[in-house]
């Protein structure tokens, strides 16, 4: 289709509608033009097609499964709620799906190393992951006070043969990772590439990393199909960023099927209690894009918090802010709480122990599923596994008698 969403947004200057673009200082300028010029001759270069295609059937293991949740539809008792197995992606998340091609990018383009930020460590684990297989050195900067709460996702990098860089300044967290890492990149562009870990960050980050997500969405059309001979009532995702549910949606976007990403509400409305900022925040320029962000009394990015780590972010991609602008998606709200419930009752219904962001939508599409009829369907994105969440999950929650 040549006039679908996907080929005609965003435009040149990488804006989605009037959310995006690229605010960087000058130096990064011609780093970022190389890359979007690289990524637009390898875009539809079938040498780069082809290898992205071995890599996801024969070292990812996708395409990754649609299981259709059947108890948890019971429990519920109203639309039919399926889910798309990112959990069983290499990794245990949908982020290798970017990463993998990222790192890609990066051998094509003849640099021998990848430089990225990391939070809570789950995007620095997955780019570790592909820059061993691909044989390219990995640099992973990351805040001190993270890589003390972090500890396993830290052990995991090194394991990995990734170099965990501390930013030993200010908060000493995700925001002065950012900081380091983009220092140490304008040291070394000639022979890195940086990384981004979600649709966010100057163009072309944002479309680059959606269209590599948007493999979720291809597959689970063709999937659902073959469930249900239909598409989807309903497509529901957790967003921080943004990447795996614009991956999903993807497939979807010119289709008569309501989107919905679910923002984290924390622990309350208050700022610095939530991370919900397409429900809470003003349009705003952070990390180089323009798009709607929470901010504090003096205008700078607020204080965030969920009990998902890899969504307390406190600004969102700018495709998610556009899409909400033009209604074309909305936005669902869930608390810690109910994560967490929805935590307990896919594993203890469905044998699917979710990352705690994927409870959000897990949880969300629970919600929506008792207001809808048993004839309309719900497609969650399960975007990642919740190995990483238990001790902290067991400690703070107990866990609940299955009632059955
Ligand atoms: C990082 C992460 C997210 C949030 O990132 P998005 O870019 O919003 O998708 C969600 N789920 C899992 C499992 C993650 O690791």
């Amino acid at each position: 289709m040549a006039d679908s969403y996907l080929d005609t947004t965003p435009d040149e200057n990488g804006f989605f509608g009037k959310y995006g673009g690229s605010f960087i200082p000058p130096m990064l300028e011609e780093p970022f033009a190389q890359i979007q010029k690289a990524y637009q001759e390898l875009k539809n270069s079938p040498e780069f097609i082809k290898e992205l295609k071995y890599v996801r059937k024969h070292y990812q293991g996708r395409p990754t499964p649609i299981s259709f949740a059947k108890n948890l539809t019971e429990h519920c008792g109203g639309a039919k709620i399926y889910l798309k197995r990112e959990d069983l992606n290499h990794s245990g998340a949908h982020k290798l799906n970017h990463c993998m091609a990222e790192v890609i990018l990066a051998k094509h383009l003849g640099k021998k190393k990848v430089i990225a930020e990391t939070g809570a460590g789950q995007h620095g684990v997955a780019l570790a992951t592909a820059a061993a297989y691909f044989g390219l050195e990995c640099e992973i900067h990351m805040g001190e006070v993270d890589i003390k709460k972090e500890h396993p996702n830290v052990v995991r990098m090194k394991i990995l043969g990734a170099k965990v860089v501390p930013a030993t300044h200010g908060l000493k967290t995700l925001k002065e990772a950012v900081d380091s890492a983009f220092e140490k990149y304008i040291e070394t562009y000639d022979e890195s590439l940086y990384c981004i870990g979600s649709v966010v960050g100057p163009h072309p980050f944002p479309m680059m990393v959606r269209d590599f997500q948007s493999i979720v969405g291809f597959e689970a059309k063709e999937q659902f199909m073959e469930h249900e001979n239909a598409l989807p009532s309903a497509v529901v995702a957790c967003i921080g960023g943004g990447s795996n549910a614009m991956g999903i949606f993807s497939g979807f976007i010119d289709d008569d099927v309501e989107l919905y990403g679910v923002e984290p509400m924390g622990r309350g409305d208050k700022i610095g209690e939530h991370a919900a900022t397409l429900t809470y925040g003003q349009e705003g320029v952070m990390h180089g894009f323009n798009s709607i962000m929470l901010k504090d009394e003096n205008g700078e990015p607020a204080p965030v918090y969920s009990i998902g780590s890899g969504i307390d972010y406190p600004s969102v991609g700018p495709e998610h802010a556009h899409l909400k602008d033009i209604g074309r998606t909305q936005v669902g709200l869930c608390n810690d709480k109910e994560a967490v419930d929805a935590f307990y009752k896919l594993s203890q219904l469905e044998g699917i122990i979710p990352a705690l962001e994927s409870a959000h939508a897990v949880a969300y599409a629970m919600k929506l599923a008792k207001t809808l009829g048993k004839e309309k369907t719900i497609l969650v994105n399960l975007s990642g596994r919740g190995d990483k969440d238990i001790d902290f999950v067991v400690e703070n929650h107990p866990i609940p008698h299955a009632k059955f």
